[in-house]
């Protein structure tokens, strides 16, 4: 069995930004939402969600979809035919996280590049792309992933966007970018999203992380893209009916919770910044460019999974732990300064304890 939920209450929650809900005036634009049949072109509040996206990212055509898992599935299946090969990050989310989806559902394998917190060089993109021949996978879509999350939210610089893509165009080879915080990225770099976007055949961004919408992801391309994604969306079951509800969640996110992704940025700098003091984490808080704080324990007397444990149970601290030593907390809307403080304390003293706990133990023993 995959346990579900947490077993205990939780008072601050640096689990990931998916845990966001929707606020009392996101909810109200839910509320009087215009709908209509959205597989029909019908639904005028998904309708409004498609054209600011489309504008966003400067795109041709766009597509709401139900999540961002499915804008990666369907890009890829549109991109690769069986045998294909997609070219990844070693830890890109579509690898780490998806990863059944493209050999299930477009007969394609992954040939993952290993990234410095997910991102990688032309170079290594071209020493990637391995012998062609008969006997060898056709390298069919580059994917890369803006900010990448396992690499700790780190942004790829248009620089990098643009010598990678043009290895990729070089070689035939389609372009495809998981966007799930593409607007972390571009709220941190500073760089329009549009500019980033402008070299990939796709883009998607997700509206249910750290923007706050309920659920949802937009996936743009040129018009005989999404006209094929559209054939996609229809067989696999992600066609809607009255998704307005969803969409005016969507198109509220992007009008009023951009801006302050650059809050949640400050809290994540701040909370690296209170860990990188203690002897038992690792964390180099320039790192820290978006809302992922990830970070090592060094000469921790327990493991990553027992001390996130011990963290919810003891303190109603809720973070990830990716791994035997590695921890992930992300900032969000729902979390402020004031909480991002308490989570440092209550890591911090927990881990004092778990030390000492542990050396009067070992003193006990000697
Ligand atoms: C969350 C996430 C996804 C999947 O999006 P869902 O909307 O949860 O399906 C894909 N890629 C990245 C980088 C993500 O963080």
């Amino acid at each position: 069995m995959i346990p579900v939920g947490s077993p205990y209450p939780i008072r601050i929650d640096l689990f990931s930004d998916t845990i966001t809900r929707p606020s009392g005036a996101m909810r109200q634009a839910m509320a009087h939402a215009e709908v209509g049949d959205e597989q029909k072109g019908e639904d005028p509040s998904t309708n409004e969600l498609v054209a600011l996206a489309r504008e966003l990212l400067g795109k041709e055509e766009a597509v709401f979809l139900p999540s961002g898992t499915m804008c990666n599935q369907i890009s890829y299946a549109l991109h690769c035919r069986p045998g294909d090969a997609i070219l990844v990050d070693d830890n890109a989310h579509s690898l780490r996280h998806e990863e059944t989806g493209a050999p299930a559902l477009a007969g394609a394998l992954f040939r993952p590049i290993k990234a410095d917190r997910g991102v990688f060089s032309a170079d290594q993109l071209t020493a990637a792309l391995g012998p062609e021949g008969r006997s060898m996978a056709r390298n069919a879509v580059l994917s890369i992933e803006q900010p990448s999350n396992l690499g700790g939210g780190t942004c790829w610089s248009l620089e990098g966007i643009t010598s990678v893509t043009a290895v990729a165009r070089a070689h035939q080879i389609k372009t495809h970018m998981d966007g799930a915080r593409l607007l972390n990225a571009v709220v941190a770099t500073g760089v329009s999203a549009r500019d980033f976007c402008a070299p990939f055949d796709s883009v998607w961004l997700d509206l249910s992380k750290g923007l706050g919408a309920p659920l949802g992801a937009v996936l743009a391309g040129d018009a005989d893209f999404i006209s094929e994604a559209w054939r996609l969306k229809q067989r696999w079951g992600g066609s809607m009916r009255q998704s307005g509800i969803v969409a005016a969640a969507g198109t509220f996110a992007l009008r009023n919770n951009v801006d302050r992704l650059a809050d949640d940025h400050a809290n994540a700098r701040l909370l690296a910044e209170l860990l990188a003091g203690h002897r038992n984490i690792s964390i180099d808080p320039t790192t820290v460019q978006t809302n992922i704080v990830l970070f090592d324990l060094v000469d921790c007397p327990v493991t990553a999974p027992v001390l996130v444990e011990r963290l919810l149970r003891k303190c109603g601290v809720r973070m990830g732990a990716f791994g035997p030593s590695t921890i992930r907390a992300v900032t969000h809307l729902d979390v402020d300064t004031a909480g991002v403080r308490l989570a440092a304390e209550a890591l911090c003293e927990l881990l004092d304890e778990t030390y000492s706990m542990h050396v009067s133990k070992k003193e006990l023993l000697t």
